[in-house]
């Protein structure tokens, strides 16, 4: 069964290098291996969505040089809808340029190019497509924005991501998503709680919650995830992830959003069913190396019980 899932957000290229040391300032040294990954936030959940099976769009820009071009293959072969991912003039496309050191160390320059152009306008030109939308998901890569008019468009379930955590903000940001769904770091940014356990988790959606937003899922790594359905005196849910042997965690919590929103509006589940789905196939993605790589298709639905 397909669900139409929407994603506004953004699309990067890393370019990732690998010494055995980080260089100094003003100095060059030669590194061991060289990859490109396909990543972005808002590519990255819809690609995790669409792996999976779900009818998805994404609404983003990418910049008019090769990276743009093979960006948008990338999104064709992985069978997302990229009649709204724009080719911008005179513009890069965004990327993260990452050193990697054998300790593990990285320097990470991040130029969003055509990111920081998606505008109102692009999401008025998507509008028949948001509003109809099952379920419709953001992030902050974008201008926030272009998030809050999207929110204001959409009829269904819409999910924000508040990654990059912002420190001042609209408080539309808040209180327009369905679900607000941040990690544990970015609730400490936007609680101003210290969040390191499920308990912090737990009084950081309470304190979220007081604040506007209408439900809350913190996500937090091997521990799992908790969620406040936003009801008056209910009790934090807390759900454990899978124990697996990890292997690299870059873009789980991609994997994560994607897959929530395709049990929400494909298997149409509980919401408590939908967050335990979800870490599943986030938990099997950190098994593999990449991002978008490491998602898993559709054969992951049949080892998880519904
Ligand atoms: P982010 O990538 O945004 O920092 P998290 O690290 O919180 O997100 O991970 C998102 C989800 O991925 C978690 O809720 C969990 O389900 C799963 N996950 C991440 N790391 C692990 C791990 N080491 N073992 C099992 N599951 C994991």
């Amino acid at each position: 069964m397909s669900s139409k899932i929407v994603v506004v957000g953004s699309c990067m290229i890393d370019f990732v290098s690998y010494a055995s040391r980080l260089p100094t300032a003003g100095e060059t040294i030669h590194g061991d291996k060289f990859v490109t990954n396909f990543g972005g936030k808002g590519a990255n959940q819809c690609v995790a969505a669409a792996k999976l099976g779900a009818d998805t769009t994404l609404v983003a820009r990418v910049g008019n040089d090769i990276w743009g071009e093979k960006y948008i293959d990338n999104l064709d072969s992985a069978g997302v809808n990229t009649e709204f991912v724009l080719i911008t003039p005179n513009s890069s496309s965004g990327i993260a340029q990452i050193n990697v050191a054998e300790s593990g160390e990285n320097q990470i320059v991040i130029v969003a190019g055509a990111n920081k152009q998606l505008s109102v306008s692009d999401i008025e030109d998507a509008k028949k497509s948001i509003s109809s939308a099952e379920v419709l998901i953001m992030q902050l890569e974008t201008p926030p924005e272009t998030a809050i008019r999207a929110m204001e468009l959409c009829t269904g379930i819409s999910i924000l991501n508040g990654a990059p955590a912002l420190s001042t903000y609209d408080p539309k940001l808040l209180t327009l998503p369905t679900i607000f769904c941040i990690n544990e770091t970015e609730a400490s940014i936007f609680t101003g709680l210290p969040v390191n356990n499920t308990g912090d988790a737990e009084k950081a959606a309470i304190d979220l919650v007081t604040k506007g937003c209408k439900s809350v899922l913190i996500t937090l790594g091997e521990q799992g995830a908790v969620y406040h359905s936003g009801d008056c005196g209910c009790k934090v849910l807390k759900i454990e992830s899978p124990k697996v042997k990890s292997l690299d965690t870059t873009g789980a919590g991609d994997a994560f959003i994607g897959a929530l929103a395709y049990f929400i509006g494909a298997k149409k589940v509980s919401m408590e069913k939908a967050i335990r789905a979800a870490c599943f196939v986030a938990a099997d993605s950190v098994t593999k190396l990449g991002t978008q790589m490491s998602f898993p298709g559709p054969e992951i639905l049949k080892k998880i019980d519904l």
